[in-house]
């Protein structure tokens, strides 16, 4: 699809109901990426063929997103994610490697100093924290905030170094749905979850990052779909989760330059990728008409971090979002979204 005619589609009106009032009350935070998701994937189908990602895109959003201007694989960009920073720089977590880190790595050794994340924020409150993905490599994030390498809790009573509770790693797409549910519960615990489906991505480096409706690709994004599906219906039924439950939603990476990878971070099609926010809250609005005072629309570019003038909205904010909707302050260190500025109604 020509880049224009994404962002003309990317404006249309979707759905939805009454406003978020200012204290929240939200007790349950789901950060999901959706790994490899181009934005003009989710227009690429009609919308009752995406019902998830349609009923997502009713709260708060963007298609315009951008991953990490010098970055478009998988772990710096989910690194950014959790931490709240850029990948280079001086505030960067200079997590540069894709590969599977050998068990003794962690984010802060590489940077040679403590590299918070949004679970520290989380766990040293006691709230419940958690990390569901479908690749291997994130065992990386396990290890960097286990009971030897996280940080100790300075902030109220003791809940340990270990600010991971669960961590779950499954090729099987349907058991991240299943797994968030039963992380979810009857929503009596607050918490904290990072969802990761892989399946786009696996599915695309095999057969390419083709939007034909009916292609792989295409199928897995279905696929993704259906298990949002499980996720909302479950946040539907139970009263201490319905409103109380918001889903922040975006990519590492878009892809398709080459077809069938992604990792010419100058082309649109790698760096062009959704973020969503949903509380079950309306009425739908676009996030930089929200935000027309500290975030700017990047048309089709991909600003460089130290660009003067406005940055664009960055995966990087969904840790420190996902930390404002649930009233918490921003990770320590970070600066995507670390004043937590980004309006969200
Ligand atoms: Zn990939």
């Amino acid at each position: 699809m020509h880049p224009c005619l994404l962002l003309a589609i990317a404006t249309l009106p979707v759905q939805d109901s009454p406003a978020l009032p200012a204290d929240s009350g939200i007790v349950s935070a789901i950060l999901i990426s959706v790994d490899g998701l181009r934005s003009d994937a989710i227009l690429a189908l009609p919308a009752d063929e995406l019902p998830s990602f349609t009923r997502l895109r009713g709260g708060t959003s963007t298609l315009n997103a951008r991953c990490d201007p010098d970055y478009s694989i998988t772990l710096p960009n989910h690194t950014s994610m959790i931490t709240g920073r850029p990948v280079l720089g001086p505030d960067g977590h200079h997590w540069i490697q894709n590969d599977e880190a050998p068990e003794d790595a962690t984010l802060h050794k590489n940077r040679g100093q403590y590299v918070a994340s949004a679970f520290d924020v989380v766990h040293d409150r006691g709230w419940h924290t958690a990390l569901l993905t479908g690749k291997p490599k994130f065992a990386l994030y396990d290890h960097s905030y286990d009971v030897e390498d996280g940080a100790p809790d300075t902030t109220g009573p003791d809940d340990g170094r270990d600010k991971l509770d669960d961590y779950v790693y499954t090729t099987k797409t349907e058991e991240i749905g299943d797994g968030v549910l039963r992380e979810l519960g009857d929503g009596s615990r607050h918490c904290f979850l990072f969802v990761h489906f892989a399946v786009t991505d696996l599915t695309a480096h095999v057969t390419g990052w083709d939007i034909t409706p009916g292609s792989k690709y295409m199928k897995a994004v279905q696929k993704v779909d259906a298990e949002l599906g499980k996720i909302l219906a479950a946040i539907d039924a139970q009263p201490a989760l319905r409103g109380r439950t918001a889903i922040v939603l975006t990519a590492d990476h878009g892809g398709g330059a080459p077809f069938k990878s992604h990792d010419q971070h100058g082309m649109w099609v790698d760096y062009i990728i959704p973020f969503l926010v949903w509380t079950g809250a309306g009425p739908r609005a676009d996030l930089y008409e929200l935000n027309t005072a500290t975030r700017k629309d990047p048309s089709l570019a991909n600003p460089p971090t130290d660009a003067a003038g406005l940055p664009p909205i960055r995966n990087g904010e969904g840790g420190n979002v996902a930390l404002q909707l649930l009233g918490l302050p921003a990770i320590a260190g970070s600066t995507l979204d670390g004043k937590q500025d980004l309006r969200l109604h």
